[in-house]
């Protein structure tokens, strides 16, 4: 809880518009090749005329050096025939979004906001949030799935955004090799030296799907991203590191674990019906026994494979003990880990934080039913890069845009 109370020391901030402006990755004439499925990936060579016979070893290697080395350009792609290096840096890119700016908290986390490209409707382009969370034994990365969410749960910034639009396989895989490419880790790659990167291999070990947006609400780019994210072929991080986070889209979740298996967590923050159709609105859709069925029958729910929930500590709200007993009895029988978030405030919130002494209590009862420590420290709040603090300054839509948005997201 170090940093609850104290004051924020001035954070690294990089911004040069200008420059972004100019760089390669705004033409979009250049077919981007991160993010894609094999199928897709086929279909670009073979209009750079890469012939069928071909075909399967010139995707193994781009996939090596787009995922294994953090290649940028056709380059460095020594095993690649000259004529088809020309071709790729010609046609295609392997651009990173840009970054508008990269702030270092106190404790090490990392926040970056990059620029998306935007559909032409509005003259400001969309950006999101991607955070690095350093641990001495673990590198945490949570990365953004919308530009803002059509859900509005009352305690979330992001939940004041509208939504924008919904981000692509490639823009989801992105913000994982730009991090990469920021944190030097890559093979022979240097690491930065200001703020912590953990010991061993890889500074990124986990991922967690925890920043801007519903990622059930983008299910299929989500899918894609993630499926890569675990691939040998593509960044190997195992899927038992690799979570989603939900408010409960419940008939997606069953989906999901289907369909991508990675790690759950589920945004419950209320025990009783009436205060999570306040906190969480989609609850009015899909109440709190059809969302804990969801979870009781989630592939491969094991003791090994817990679903993790994620419970907001409001002061007053949804704190009192009587709820932690709540919380036990209703979570009994299902494989679970329970993470009390205190609340992060941001400009205007409507909440307060728990007390401090509140929230050892309510562990205490959480503990004594047997999960463990289930307090989550909040981290990076000085650059607002907490849970729920994260919130572009990206254009709101107008009504008619937002209706559209939001027909979008399966109902
Ligand atoms: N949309 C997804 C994932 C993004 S939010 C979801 O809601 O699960 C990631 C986590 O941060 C969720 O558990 C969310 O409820 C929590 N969160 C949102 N705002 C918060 C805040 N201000 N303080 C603490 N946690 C917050
Ligand atoms: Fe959207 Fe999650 Fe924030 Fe709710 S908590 S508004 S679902 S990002």
């Amino acid at each position: 809880m170090a940093t609850l109370n104290t004051p924020p020391r001035p954070v690294t901030e990089i911004t040069d518009r200008q420059e972004i402006a100019n760089r390669p990755s705004a033409n979009l004439e250049h077919v981007s090749l991160i993010g894609l499925s094999d199928a897709e990936l086929a279909s670009e060579l073979t209009n750079l005329g890469v012939s069928q016979h071909q075909l399967r070893m010139r995707i193994a290697q781009l996939k090596r050096w787009i995922y294994v080395h953090g290649a940028t350009t056709a380059d460095p792609m020594t095993d690649v025939s000259k004529d088809l290096r020309n071709l790729l840096d010609n046609h295609t890119t392997l651009a990173r979004p840009p970054i508008v700016s990269e702030q270092v908290s106190r404790d090490g986390t990392r926040k970056w906001l990059l620029r998306l490209a935007g559909d032409g409707t509005s003259n400001r382009a969309p950006e999101v949030e991607t955070v690095y969370i350093p641990e001495t034994d673990r590198g945490t990365l949570c990365i953004s799935s919308q530009v803002g969410c059509t859900l509005s749960c009352t305690f979330c910034h992001t939940g004041t955004q509208r939504l924008v639009r919904n981000l692509t396989s490639g823009e989801i895989i992105g913000q994982i090799l730009l991090a990469r490419d920021k944190l030097g880790d890559w093979p022979g790659a240097e690491r930065p030296t200001d703020g912590l990167i953990p010991d061993g291999e890889r500074a990124i070990t986990n991922i967690v799907l925890m920043g801007m947006g519903e990622p059930l609400y983008n299910f299929d780019s989500v899918k894609q991203a993630m499926l890569i994210a675990a691939d040998g072929d593509g960044q190997s991080v195992s899927k038992r590191r690799i979570t989603l986070s939900t408010s409960g889209i419940v008939p997606q979740i069953p989906r999901w674990g289907d369909e991508a298996g990675t790690m759950l967590a589920i945004s419950l923050h209320a025990v009783r019906d009436v205060l999570r159709d306040e906190l969480v609105p989609i609850n009015r859709k899909w109440p709190i026994a059809a969302l804990l069925e969801a979870c009781r029958n989630y592939p491969g729910l094991s003791n090994a494979k817990r679903i993790t929930f994620e419970y907001v500590m409001l002061k007053g709200i949804n704190d009192s003990l009587a709820e932690a007993k709540e919380l036990v009895r209703l979570l009994a029988g299902i494989p679970a880990k329970i993470n009390l978030i205190p609340f992060n405030p941001w400009p205007g919130s409507p909440y307060e934080c728990s007390d401090w002494e509140q929230i050892e209590r309510f562990a205490e009862v959480v503990n004594k039913a047997g999960y463990a420590s289930p307090v989550r420290t909040p981290r990076g709040r000085d650059i607002m890069a907490a849970c729920g603090q994260l919130k572009s300054a990206s254009t709101r839509l107008r009504a008619s845009e937002r209706r559209a948005g939001d027909a979008e997201a399966p109902a």
